[in-house]
């Protein structure tokens, strides 16, 4: 017997905690607080080991049975290697992305999409065609792979510039998934612009599960960041938005952040908790800004759209809120130290956020989750878009060589085989891909940010400290 590599510890040391110990494994997502003493002994546990006394038996079947102490690291690996095939394969839940258009209504500084120039002009919008042929082949999947779940996520540019199209996917789907007793969700990823009670109410018949807004910052730096064409902010709209559907749908609020904004974020906190909507927001989680790479530019950030060879942009999604609901892709590029320090302001206001634990495998990892841009090519996650090469299929089915090249570059994907013994690899997968791609030219190697999986770790480990302090007061 030894100890897994997926442990982690955080010493509790000072204060009520006595200098216990939090233990969790990232592989069974056990958690534990427990004496230096049994952490200790983990250390010095031999295959051979044979325990001394009643106390340590009891000690070692407990963190036998969480996971904590394995047979040996052999076969521990070979239960990874099947998790991941588990992944990879599973088919209870079929997930599709589709960008409805690659059109925005906003200006966003940082974003050379959108509503610059005539980039809206040549941007491409799905036809009600091609959304029909959605439906058939998503109807193809259903038969294909008998999923419980069918998560459908209209995402763009902004989504609700084409409600035609998102109406039409989500009427059409809903009686696909109702025939055949499939669970549907829908979840919208938008700027906010748009979101009416009108289109809510339009949804919500239709599996409904969550609608994602994008706030960059307290009133004034969101209007920076995401005015319009025109210079007008758009933060009060949005606001007022929210407030109109908040009760009817669930509400995350995702926020994209660089070196001039972040220290506006608390202020936005503060905002978002004295409105009467406060407590019916699902989520509140941060990101940094994806940018266009510059010589001078942080390691960690990568390009808001992959750019061709000439410098041109691919037509690829926003990647400033790439990911629907719980999406990993808010594990992108993140700047690790400002992350903890967000997510730390976030939950001492009282709101859910992501743990920066929990944060993958994410769904380039899943053979079933497919990105579909507005012709119809899929894509293995949003954050490719950007680059039609490496379009994996076509949902009107044609056989394509580079396609099918493509699409088994995805299937190999495995970058945590890099990461040696790495205790994240169950929660990781060695990073962002796109990130990868992007930043290293190589997508199948590691994009590391073990420090911040490492402050979400403390994080979690003070949480249960607070949670057994107040359960033993
Ligand atoms: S590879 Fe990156 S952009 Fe794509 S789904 Fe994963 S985390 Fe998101
Ligand atoms: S990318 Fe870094 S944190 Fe992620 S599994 Fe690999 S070594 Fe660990």
């Amino acid at each position: 017997m030894r100890a897994s590599m997926f442990n982690v510890r955080v010493p509790l040391d000072g204060g009520d905690s006595g200098g216990d110990v939090f233990l969790m494994n990232t592989f069974t997502d056990a958690q534990l607080i427990v004496s230096r003493d049994v952490a200790d002994l983990m250390d010095r546990i031999r295959e051979d080991h044979v325990p001394q006394t009643d106390e340590e038996r009891e000690a070692l079947a407990t963190l036998t049975e969480h996971g904590f102490i394995v047979r040996d690291r052999e076969g521990e690996r070979q239960k990874l290697e099947q998790y991941f095939r588990n992944i990879r394969h599973g088919h209870d839940q079929l997930r599709v992305t589709v960008l409805t258009t690659l059109q925005c209504n906003f200006a966003c500084d940082y974003c050379f999409q959108g509503d610059h120039g005539d980039y809206n002009k040549f941007a491409a919008k799905m036809t009600l065609d091609t959304a029909a042929r959605v439906v058939e082949w998503t109807r193809e999947r259903f038969d294909t792979l008998r999923p419980e779940t069918f998560v459908l996520t209209l995402f763009g540019g902004e989504p609700l510039l084409n409600l035609p199209v998102a109406y039409y996917l989500a009427e059409q789907l809903w009686k696909v998934s109702v025939d055949r007793g499939v669970r549907m969700h829908v979840n919208v990823i938008t700027n906010g612009l748009l979101l009416t009670p009108e289109v809510v109410d339009r949804l919500a018949p239709y599996g409904l599960n969550a609608v994602k807004v994008t706030l960059d910052g307290d009133h004034d730096t969101h209007n920076r960041m995401r005015p319009l064409r025109g210079g007008q902010g758009t933060f009060d709209k949005i606001i007022e938005n929210v407030r109109r559907v908040a009760g009817k749908c669930r509400i995350s609020i995702g926020g994209n952040f660089d070196e001039t904004s972040v220290d506006s974020y608390p202020a936005l906190l503060d905002f978002l908790r004295e409105q009467d909507f406060a407590d019916q927001l699902a989520r509140v989680a941060f990101k940094p800004v994806i940018r266009e790479p510059r010589p001078e530019q942080p390691k960690g950030i990568i390009p808001l759209t992959a750019v061709s060879t000439s410098g041109k942009p691919l037509n690829g999604t926003c990647m400033t809120s790439a990911g629907g609901g719980t999406s990993i892709c808010d594990q992108c590029n993140f700047l690790d130290e400002k992350m903890s320090f967000l997510r730390e302001e976030t939950k001492k206001r009282g709101f859910s956020t992501v743990d920066g634990v929990h944060m993958g495998p994410c769904e380039i990892h899943r053979e079933h989750a497919h990105t579909i841009g507005p012709d119809g090519a899929l894509y293995a996650c949003p954050g490719f878009t950007g680059d039609p090469k490496l379009s994996t299929g076509h949902i009107d089915g044609r056989k394509e060589d580079w396609r099918a090249h493509a699409a088994s570059r995805f299937e190999a994907l495995a970058a945590w085989q890099e990461c040696n013994d790495c205790a994240f690899i169950p929660v990781c997968a060695g990073g962002c891909s796109v990130a990868a791609h992007t930043e290293l030219g190589n997508m199948n190697r590691p994009n590391c940010h073990k420090s911040s999986f490492e402050a979400g770790v403390v994080s979690l480990a003070r949480d249960a400290a607070r949670r057994e302090t107040s359960t033993v007061n």
